[in-house]
């Protein structure tokens, strides 16, 4: 796309171009250990004070100019700000020979253990009293509050990571893109940017050289980020969006040109994600991401809480497809009150379905969760558990999720011993899921959190796809729906490969949608399965992947900037 050089080569996520202004994320402030006492108590003791109401007055302005959730998040912490314990006993421990930040920290420490014990709603605000204490140390030492910074114009944010609580307050309006330093293509932050639609790059080394209002051009495609974008360079940033604003008004089912249908289904981590999808050409969800409800609570959410949350899921889809997952804790998505104390390998640990073996009962409440709501709503939501590895899994599983009155059960094949073995496991379930993210951690031995490995992480990886063709061909034999649900699906060469492998659904971020169909429309049954044949040959990822696309139309090659 670019004519220039690139300043920075990282990893893309989605195929969206963007240019526009460096918003930079601020680190959390340090309070010195060695924290020097005031000479003038008083005046340190309102300058603290003053920066409790200057931080909540700060929220406040921000949440007036932002959409309706982030603006709800914004005034939650400048009430915590407001609060007038908060004040008084920092004040109060100032007063009895504390240096000020000390007594502060102290103070919110107090808060949030009380808080955790509490459990369940106050639990919850831990992350807004942490913020708050963050934010006015910040102001006491004069810096600029740490956080992503509120945006007065659009821009791309950059970042070295982005905590879930960071991506939660992003302003869509006015975000354009992100770039981070750290982090990988099948991490959260790449996820949840997929899920907004922003162009991403990751694993930008450099990075943090970008300073705010610096202008950069963003290439999720070719993982790029150009500094100081010339006009040409601009240009062509207008045209990729525009050309992909005009894939995103296609509305028809996923199928090849010649006419076999592949289901194209969306990721969701919400049911705010599913009201999302109501103007979307989507056949359905092909993966909820159930725990993203459990993240950062303190305690199991309870049956009432799933079931409404399921329901609206169901009834923002209107009988279009729901297949949910249930709870996938442990590893990278740690969970308060049931990930297992210290396991030194924590993706080889108890995680996934594995956690029926201490928490049964979190099972059996989610699958009735899920039960109810489909009664309510007459949907009749497809269930999966992850983290799948032998048959007598899969056989618990589905005789858990029969007894709770589930019709349509599966399970992820995310571990290569359930890929080897997919036709037994089919035996036991109505359908079987591919995560192609953790497939390709647990078959590289590489984990998914390292950016570093990414190479190791791709899904063209010869021994992943010999995997992927296992499970696609276990469920040619039995006539058993087989469906991608890793980021790989995105990828518009590996869907076509895929579809020739026999998969029956594609389920992908939302924004991936246009590209795949595109993509799918463009060629037949019959070179979908060539592209399969020529990759599956080569000894590299790369080359397999290049030889993929070497049978790609040029057309479509050129329009998604496949390379
Ligand atoms: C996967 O592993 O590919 C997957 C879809 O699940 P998650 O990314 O949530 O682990
Ligand atoms: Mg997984």
């Amino acid at each position: 796309m670019s004519t220039q050089n690139a300043f920075l080569q990282g990893v893309g996520v989605g195929r969206g171009a963007v240019w526009g202004p460096v918003a930079t994320v601020r680190p959390a402030p340090v309070v010195p250990a060695d924290e020097p006492f005031p000479a003038d108590l008083a005046a340190a003791k309102e300058k603290v004070l003053a920066a409790f109401s200057d931080v909540a007055a700060g929220l406040r302005a921000q949440a007036e100019g932002a959409s309706a959730t982030v603006a709800d998040v914004l005034t939650a912490t400048a009430q915590m700000a407001d609060d007038p314990a908060l004040r008084t006993q920092t004040g109060q421990r100032i007063d009895k020979g504390e240096p000020p930040l000390h007594a502060l920290v102290a103070v919110i420490d107090s808060f949030a253990v009380m808080f955790t014990a509490a459990g369940g709603y106050l639990a919850e605000r831990v992350t807004d009293l942490n913020s708050v204490r963050d934010r006015v140390v910040a102001r006491y030492q004069g810096l600029p509050e740490p956080g992503v910074p509120p945006l007065d114009r659009p821009a791309v944010i950059v970042a070295p990571d982005l905590s879930p609580a960071d991506t939660a307050a992003l302003d869509l309006e006015k975000v354009l893109g992100i770039v981070i330093e750290r982090g990988g293509p099948t991490g959260h932050t790449a996820i949840i940017a997929g899920q907004l639609g922003l162009p991403c790059v990751v694993r930008a080394t450099g990075a943090s050289s970008l300073v705010d209002g610096d202008i950069i051009a963003v290439d999720a495609a070719n993982g790029t980020v150009t500094l100081d974008p010339d006009d040409a360079t601009k240009a062509a940033v207008e045209t990729r969006r525009a050309g992909l604003a005009t894939l995103a008004e296609a509305t028809e089912d996923g199928a090849t040109a010649d006419g076999h249908r592949i289901a194209l289904l969306a990721n969701i981590g919400t049911a705010e994600d599913a009201e999302r999808l109501t103007d979307v050409a989507v056949e359905g969800v092909g993966l909820f991401r159930t725990e993203v409800l459990f993240l950062g609570a303190a305690t199991a959410p309870t049956e009432d809480d799933q079931a409404r949350v399921y329901a609206r899921a169901l009834s923002a889809l209107g009988g279009r497809k729901l297949v949910l997952r249930t709870l996938d804790a442990g590893a990278d998505k740690p969970l308060a009150f049931v990930t297992q104390e210290g396991e030194e390998n924590p993706a080889l640990g108890v995680r996934g379905f594995r956690l029926v073996r201490h928490a049964e009962g979190l099972l059996r409440t989610q699958l009735e969760a899920v039960t109810r709501a489909a009664k309510e709503t007459g949907g009749t939501p497809w269930v999966m558990a992850p983290m799948i590895a032998t048959v007598e899994e899969a056989r618990q599983f589905a005789a858990m999720a029969r007894e709770a009155g589930i019709q349509t059960v599966g399970v992820m094949v995310e571990v290569p011993a359930a890929a080897l073995r997919a036709r037994d496991i089919l035996a036991e379930v109505d359908f079987v899921s591919l995560g192609t993210n953790d497939l390709a951690q647990y078959t590289m031995a590489a984990d998914r959190l390292l950016g570093s490995l990414v190479d190791l992480l791709d899904a063209w990886q010869p021994a992943v796809l010999d995997l992927v063709a296992a499970t696609a061909a276990a469920g040619v034999e039995t006539g058993k729906p087989v469906g991608v649900c890793g980021e790989s699906a995105a990828d518009p060469i590996m869907a076509l490969l895929l579809t020739g492998l026999g998969i029956t659904s594609l389920s992908m971020s939302p924004s991936a949608l246009p590209a795949v169909r595109f993509a799918l429309s463009r060629h037949s049954l019959e070179t979908c399965r060539a592209i399969g044949e020529v990759a599956r040959q080569a000894p590299t990822a790369a080359e397999a992947r290049a030889a993929g696309l070497a049978l790609v139309d040029p057309q479509v090659r050129e329009i998604l900037a496949l390379g």
